[in-house]
């Protein structure tokens, strides 16, 4: 891993090896995805439009590049796996793509990404429990209006960690005409997943997130909405012939990646993704370990207390947020990051109305006010391959210290 504990510097002065409790943000890269690059680099070319070896080999790496991630997402083979910069694009391009008055049901717990793209959209309230959310889903998909239908739910909260059924999910969604669309970007990193299984027609995710570089996301799933869309940006590359009207490329992929494609990016991200592929049950295993010492040692601490929409049993991955009696969320993250040399992530983490309605149960909403550092704002440690017991240990022992115990 790419700068996992790399120095940083501490009030008093002095440097430390940095504690990354971070990865829900993102994540560092991996030397995979880093020697994918290097190597891919000797051929670096266009792709698709060039007759030179060089782009004969790097158009190959390309598209071996879009099948890896098909087989990491478990993608039925003829679905359409689109390359896009992020999750927040990937969504965006499955909302352009949507037939006209498709009806979209979404909870209002989702992050900004998968909650605004939508033109009009019911909203449904945080669910008590996750039966709760298949009873409210079954119900509103059954409301809607005849025509298509869309449900679109997050796999794993990027403020709590817990796990949404979204096979349960697929189920009431297919039983009710509806397709479902999952954001993926915080279950990728830590959980196989398996659309062809799960019965998901779209899946999103981030490659940052995924420990590759930033800018390649992924929108994958069923080719046909995205085939009969117009292009989600318009140029070289979308279109099929320019006369005076112009023919659309007919694949999904061509139509929605105009432009010169971030080549690199997804070479990276087929490496990670394969690193990720045959390491499962230990990166599992481990996380498991280490999100256990974090909860029992959150625990501990009085002034600390865990936000959670299901209580502390929901299965979940290695995401926790919390609260700090007597203490705003931003000066506790910056003291960490001052004083013990631990990243944290402050705020309300692209995802207002969850984290209002999980600090509403304390009484510390403030429907009135929104603004960041404001008490409606959480701490949040998340945890990744990198992430160690020392990281661990030091995020409690400075809690303790902060918290004088
Ligand atoms: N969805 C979830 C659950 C996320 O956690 C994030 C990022 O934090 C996003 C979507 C958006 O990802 P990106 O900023 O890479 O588009």
């Amino acid at each position: 891993m790419i700068g996992a504990d790399v120095p940083v510097p501490v009030k008093g002065g002095g440097h430390v090896p940095y504690a990354n409790l971070d990865y829900a943000a993102s994540a560092p890269c991996l030397e995979a995805a880093h020697e994918a690059v290097a190597r891919a680099l000797p051929y670096y070319s266009s792709v698709h439009r060039g007759a030179g070896y060089a782009s004969q080999v790097t158009t190959r790496a390309y598209e071996e590049a879009r099948d890896a991630v098909r087989s990491f997402l478990g993608a039925w083979r003829r679905s359409a796996v689109v390359f896009t910069r992020n999750t927040t694009d990937a969504m965006n391009l499955l909302a352009h793509a949507v037939p006209r008055g498709t009806s979209v049901v979404v909870f209002e717990t989702e992050h900004h990404a998968s909650l605004l793209p939508w033109r009009r959209a019911v909203r449904l309230p945080a669910p008590a429990t996750p039966a709760e959310a298949i009873s409210a889903a079954d119900r509103a998909l059954r409301e809607s209006p005849i025509g298509s239908r869309l449900l679109v739910v997050t796999a794993a909260s990027n403020v709590t960690g817990e796990l949404w059924p979204v096979e349960e999910l697929a189920k009431v969604a297919h039983r009710n005409g509806a397709r479902i669309a999952v954001d993926a970007a915080q279950l990728v990193p830590h959980r196989p997943l398996d659309m062809t299984a799960l019965g998901l027609d779209y899946v999103a995710f981030s490659g940052h997130k995924l420990y590759a570089p930033f800018g390649t996301g992924v929108l994958a799933g069923r080719a046909d909405w995205l085939r009969a869309a117009e292009p989600y940006l318009k140029g070289g590359g979308a279109s099929a012939s320019v006369g005076r009207t112009t023919r659309w490329a007919a694949s999904a992929e061509q139509r929605h990646e105009a432009g010169s494609p971030n080549v690199l990016g997804a070479i990276a991200l087929a490496a990670a993704c394969a690193t990720l592929s045959g390491s499962w049950d230990a990166v599992r295993a481990r996380e498991e370990s280490l999100l256990g010492r974090l909860r029992a040692g959150l625990a501990e601490l009085p002034s600390v207390r865990e936000l959670t929409l299901w209580g502390d049993r929901a299965p979940r991955v290695g995401i926790v947020s919390f609260i700090v009696d007597g203490w705003n969320a931003s000066d506790v993250a910056l003291t960490l990051s001052e004083e013990y040399g631990v990243g944290v992530r402050d705020g309300r983490f692209c995802a207002h109305p969850l984290v209002r309605h999980l600090l509403d149960g304390d009484g510390r909403g403030d429907r009135a006010g929104c603004s960041a550092g404001g008490r409606d704002t959480a701490v949040r440690a998340s945890l990744g391959i990198g992430t160690s017991e020392e990281h661990v240990d030091r995020l409690l022992a400075a809690l303790a210290g902060l918290t004088g115990r």
